[in-house]
């Protein structure tokens, strides 16, 4: 979840909560090893928590909401790309489209 997204979420049990403070917590959180920030393209932050980060995953955003969802599973056949004598050693896998809301929301084609 992206910073914005947790105020929205954490407004519903406590309104009067500001940006600044979610940034502080957010901070203190990836301190205490509870969260990891997801690297992603882009200047906009998310979060998640450091439990699923350790699990090999990747991720899906989306280029209407902007919203970003784990992809579970990975076809580990990079190996198979790499030229001659390359040794892999990690990989990082970003996915990008629509997600379901924003591809069933898109306007449909009128019929000519
Ligand atoms: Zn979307
Ligand atoms: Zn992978």
């Amino acid at each position: 979840m992206s910073p914005p997204e947790i105020l929205q979420f954490a407004q519903q049990h406590v309104p009067r909560l500001g940006i600044a403070t979610v940034y502080r917590n957010l901070k203190a959180m990836v301190e205490a090893g509870e969260l990891s920030p997801v690297p992603l393209p882009g200047d906009r932050l998310y979060y998640e928590l450091a439990d699923k980060a350790q699990h090999h995953h990747h991720h899906f955003r989306c280029e209407v909401c902007e919203r970003v969802f784990d992809v579970e599973g990975c076809d580990d056949t990079f190996n198979a790309l790499l030229p001659k004598g390359f040794v892999l050693h990690a990989h990082d896998l970003t996915l990008y489209g629509l997600c379901a809301d924003c591809s069933r929301s898109k306007p449909k084609r009128a019929r000519a």
